[in-house]
């Protein structure tokens, strides 16, 4: 089991993670690749102490390289769901599951609307991990919405397995999708069924597929872990970065403005010596 279990390896999350190895507890980031950072698209970076000036590409590349020095584990990978399990914490991470005594959610800012059908039809036609729930449709049409690049992996990937693809980008420049995956421009409006999903609204017309999959680089911290309280569309903490579940505590943009490098380090350093605090109080 894991001591400390880490989402996101942008800054708030790399910064708990040398915290967590310092303090010797067992700790292990997962994370989509540091380049989904947000800092990673800043071109100059002027108000981080010690590093004037710095491009965002160069400083993540410096936080990532600190921290494998320091011997932070880290595995590329998004984490679908946290599911309490009394006295731990159990992570599905693109289906490998993951115990955790503690875990520090450094997801960053979550942008993006809830499609209207998108809670109502999760787990019954939408889906957010291509590798979770790819095989249940099998010979079957499904559609992939996209927030970035990121998602035409796992438009491929079910383009190998699915009767039929559509693939719709929510962003300019695709970079490589398979021949048989079909692009359709717009925005999707509305997934539409009966008891499962049987359809997608687009601006101007109607698809009928069994499956959406609505890829995000960021899934909602409400929806990654069910019962988490948020206030204004953040993870709510006390000033120990403490959510309102035993054993999570939360750090950086996830946890509302200002969203900031130096904040999101800050907090990342509380969140993980909380976390050690709890440890320590827990093998007592
Ligand atoms: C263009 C731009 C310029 C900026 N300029 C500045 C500046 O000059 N100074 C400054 O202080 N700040 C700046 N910022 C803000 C700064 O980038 C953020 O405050 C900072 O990156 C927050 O760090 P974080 O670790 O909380 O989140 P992020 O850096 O966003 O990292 C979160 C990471 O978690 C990953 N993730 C999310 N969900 C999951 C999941 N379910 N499973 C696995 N991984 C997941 C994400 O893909 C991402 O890699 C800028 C931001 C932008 C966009």
């Amino acid at each position: 089991m894991i001591d400390i279990a880490i989402i996101g390896a942008g800054p708030a999350g790399l910064s708990a993670a040398i915290n967590g190895v310092i303090r010797n507890k067992k700790v292990k980031v997962f994370g989509n690749p540091p380049s989904t950072s947000y800092i990673y698209k800043a071109e100059r970076v002027d108000n981080y102490i010690g590093m004037l000036g710095v491009n965002g590409k160069d400083m993540m590349n410096e936080f990532v390289n600190h921290a494998k020095e320091m011997g932070v584990p880290i595995q590329i990978g998004k984490v679908i769901e946290i599911f309490p399990m009394g006295d731990y914490y159990m992570l599905n991470v693109e289906n490998e599951f993951i115990e955790a005594r503690t875990v520090i959610l450094a997801n960053g800012f979550s942008k993006g609307t809830v499609l209207e059908g998108e809670n109502e039809f999760l787990g019954k036609g939408v889906s957010y991990c291509a590798t979770c729930d790819g095989p249940l449709y099998r010979g079957k049409t499904v559609a992939v919405i996209g927030d970035s690049d990121y998602a035409e992996e796992d438009a491929n990937y079910l383009s190998e397995v699915c009767e039929k693809v559509y693939y719709i980008p929510q962003y300019k420049d695709i970079k490589s999708l398979n021949a048989n995956v079909e692009v359709l421009e717009g925005k999707p409006k509305k997934i539409l069924g009966e008891t499962v999903v049987e359809r997608i609204q687009l601006n101007q017309s109607d698809l009928e597929v069994s499956g959406v999959f609505i890829i995000k680089q960021n899934i909602p911290s409400a929806k990654l872990l069910q019962g988490l309280e948020m206030e204004n569309k953040a993870v709510k903490v006390n000033k120990f970065m403490e959510t309102n579940m035993k054993g999570i505590y939360a750090a950086g943009d996830c946890t509302g403005r200002p969203y900031q490098v130096a904040k999101a380090i800050g907090e990342g350093n509380v969140a993980a010596l909380q976390a050690v605090n709890y440890l320590h109080s827990f093998k007592k």
